[in-house]
């Protein structure tokens, strides 16, 4: 992106904004400083963030306890799913609320496992949640699943190395007609190693085997609108009803990028981490290599092509092409790849 020319009064006033930003710092971490002086934070906690407001977050230690954590000055930007270490200070009222919150001080910040990264408005690719393991792809016969679309879901998912599940539902909306063709949709991401399951959220009963496989997890909920993923977390998560009906309706009125990653438990084990921004994970520019690489059956012949630039159209020795043809590639997988493509150079 070409970087706008500033002239002098706008650059001045940026330097200004950057210094009062610098001199808060500094009176924040004084000010945690003479808590620490004076003795007031506790001994050392393990928890993880499990929702961000701007220069604070909310930390849960392992009871499930929440506190409010000021950051040490030096961490960096935290996201939600972080795991860290934090001191507890003191209870404080919430004058708007009326409730006392436990406060805190986040000290380190833990090894990342996995990042969800997305643009921000400015369109820098940045983290938006952490400590992922699964993204659950969610497809319905209604809205319709092209294979393109998921296909694009996947290329983001293998670019974040966070291993994705497509999760067909609406099933009480097959026929005879749709059943056998999403029944060779999913056979054919089953051969290339992704999981796949089949639910229906209007009928609990059909949920034990995805519930099972959100145990012990944290996963996130992705894919088009209208394929039922509110009503999933609506029914999976009873309890938060509220919560969720609140992010859809945020949503609704375009305010999306600015609504805070959350995880929630699962009644039944397993977390999720849940924003409309998250939930439109994936759909957004992505460049030749990326795509490349999201594609896994394409990438490890990519390097056996005759010449090293070949566009895998019509070159002789070109390896992709002559796995199309033996079968070894699926044909729609391929032009899916192309298609991708395509639409790169059309933006
Ligand atoms: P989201 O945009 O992905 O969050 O989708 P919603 O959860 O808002 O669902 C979109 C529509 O699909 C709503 O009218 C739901 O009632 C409906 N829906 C969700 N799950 C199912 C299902 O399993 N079967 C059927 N028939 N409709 C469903
Ligand atoms: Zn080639």
């Amino acid at each position: 992106m070409a970087k706008r020319k500033l002239n002098k009064r706008q650059a001045w006033r940026i330097e200004k904004i950057q210094q009062e930003k610098a001199q808060r710092a500094q009176r924040k971490e004084r000010d945690i400083s003479e808590q620490l002086n004076a003795g007031e934070l506790g001994e050392e906690i393990h928890g993880q963030v499990i929702a961000h407001f701007g220069t604070q977050v909310e930390v849960e230690d392992q009871n499930r306890d929440k506190y409010r954590c000021y950051l040490r000055a030096n961490l960096g930007s935290l996201v939600t799913g972080d795991k860290v270490v934090f001191r507890p200070g003191p209870e404080t009222l919430v004058v708007t609320t009326g409730e006392t919150v436990r406060t805190g001080v986040v000290e380190t910040v833990l090894e990342r496992s996995s990042e969800l990264s997305r643009p921000n408005p400015y369109n820098e690719i940045k983290p938006v949640a952490a400590n992922i393991d699964f993204i659950v792809l969610v497809i319905a016969p209604e809205p319709e699943a092209h294979a393109n679309l998921i296909d694009r879901y996947l290329v983001a998912a293998e670019n974040c190395y966070i291993e994705p599940i497509i999760l067909l539902n609406k099933t009480d909306l097959l026929n005879d007609v749709s059943r056998p063709r999403f029944d060779d949709m999913l056979s054919t991401y089953e051969e290339l190693g992704y999981r796949t399951l089949r639910v229906c959220s209007k009928e609990e009963s059909s949920l034990g085997e995805f519930k099972e496989f959100l145990n012990n997890r944290v996963s996130v909920f992705v894919g088009q609108s209208g394929v039922g993923k509110s009503s999933l977390i609506d029914t999976l998560l009873p309890e938060e009803e509220l919560k969720v009906g609140a992010l859809s309706h945020a949503s609704k009125k375009g305010r999306h990028t600015t609504t805070t990653a959350r995880l929630y438990h699962f009644p039944a084990g397993g977390d999720l981490i849940d924003s409309p921004g998250i939930r439109e994970f994936g759909l957004w520019h992505m460049n030749e290599d990326e795509v490349l690489h999201g594609f896994k059956e394409i990438r490890h012949l990519s390097g056996y092509c005759r010449f090293r630039d070949c566009n895998h159209e019509k070159e002789p020795g070109c390896a992709i092409l002559e796995a199309v043809e033996k079968g070894e590639i699926s044909e729609l997988r391929f032009s899916s790849y192309k298609r991708i493509l395509e639409t790169l150079t059309e933006l």
